[in-house]
């Protein structure tokens, strides 16, 4: 295909997937707009982070609410993106090491320190091998074993220093807060939203929820969970019941692509292979009140695979829930959402 039209294609396909996200979105707030006084309600859908994100308000204030987390969307946007010139990302990478701002700088250490507790699972540092997989520019290849090797060398996160709002890289090439970014932003909107005097509110970032109190008729937010084998066919592995929670899915079916031999590669890349990680599971979604956790430990968790993710979640497991489900077709979730989670799959219990 040539270059542009291979692009349009690659806008096309998500577009399709972001109206699934979307609808996935509609799902998770449906129950609330039909009960709810349609007039207090605010809806915005916006393309950012190379997604679609939807955000809906309720209440006094819903409108400007909207408008600001709009804004706010962009503002992180720009702020984190790798390829914008104004923002602390690719100053940073194009330079080594720069001052990159409170904000920017309080992320990245909270990057640094779910790395440190996932044992190097989640690794922003992972930039040039999303590069040489071409999930940074859409020309997608397999690279060779050679390139990976020496790529590996510029990997970890250890390598990383932040002293107050200045980050060096280390030896490291490079930075990327893909992992991370949407749930840094689903967090701030409900700051915002908090700020703004509301107390119901929805927001999916390319299919990341996260909400604000209940529906406005107090009920849980019903939040419906992609399967992965039926990502285009509105066939859920379930509904979760939230309040006050970022529900975030990692999965391979998000995005990848497939080469001459049927193979499959998709971006959630394990750092100490510099591959595609293959842990035997399809999906993970975190069930936090934590956006930023909850975004880092869905990318952590699908590459730590069932038995690592399990043994994460028992030492930590006030801090969140997890819906897993494997290549082979099981459901798992851990025991904390039991009585919120519903399935038309046969569901196993993780427990404590
Ligand atoms: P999505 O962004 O599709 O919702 P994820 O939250 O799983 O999916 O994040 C995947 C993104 O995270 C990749 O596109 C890349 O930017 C980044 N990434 C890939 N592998 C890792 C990793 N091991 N650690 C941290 N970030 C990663
Ligand atoms: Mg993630």
């Amino acid at each position: 295909m040539q270059k542009a039209s291979k692009r349009a294609f690659i806008r096309k396909v998500k577009r399709i997937t972001a109206l699934f996200a979307a609808l996935a979105f509609v799902f998770a707030a449906m129950s609330c707009a039909h009960q709810n006084d349609r007039s207090a309600q605010a809806t915005r859908e916006v393309f950012a982070m190379d997604t679609y994100m939807n955000v809906a308000c309720y209440g006094k204030n819903a409108e400007k609410a909207a408008d600001a987390a709009v804004s706010e969307i962009k503002r992180i946007d720009a702020l984190l993106s790798i390829t914008s010139e104004s923002g602390s990302i690719r100053n940073l990478n194009e330079k080594g090491s720069s001052n990159v701002g409170a904000e920017t700088a309080g992320i990245i250490e909270r990057a640094l320190d779910i790395h440190n507790k996932t044992g190097g699972a989640f690794d922003i540092t992972v930039l040039p091998l999303m590069e040489l997989w071409g999930f940074t520019s859409g020309e997608y290849r397999v690279p060779e074993e050679s390139e990976l090797k020496a790529a590996l060398d510029g990997i970890g996160s250890e390598k990383l220093s932040v002293s107050g709002d200045e980050v060096s890289l280390g030896g490291a090439l490079g930075i990327d807060l893909g992992g991370i970014a949407k749930g840094y932003t689903s967090d701030r909107l409900i700051e915002l939203f908090k700020e703004k005097g509301l107390t119901s509110a929805c927001v999916s970032l390319g299919g990341n929820v996260q909400c604000l109190g209940t529906r406005s008729d107090g009920g849980a937010w019903r939040c419906g969970i992609v399967h992965p084998f039926h990502k285009d066919s509105g066939v859920y592995l379930g509904v979760i019941a939230v309040i006050d929670k970022a529900v975030i899915t990692s999965g391979a079916y998000e995005r990848n692509f497939t080469d001459e031999n049927g193979v499959r590669y998709h971006h959630i890349i394990d750092p100490k292979t510099g591959y595609p990680a293959e842990t035997g599971l399809a999906s993970v979604t975190i069930v936090s009140e934590s956006g930023i956790l909850a975004d880092a430990l869905s990318t952590a968790c699908y590459i730590m695979g069932l038995d690592g993710a399990s043994a994460y979640w028992r030492n930590s497991a006030e801090q969140f829930d997890m819906i897993l489900m494997t290549n082979d077709g099981r459901v798992y979730i851990t025991d904390g959402i039991a009585d919120s989670f519903t399935s038309d799959f046969e569901v196993r219990i993780i427990n404590r």
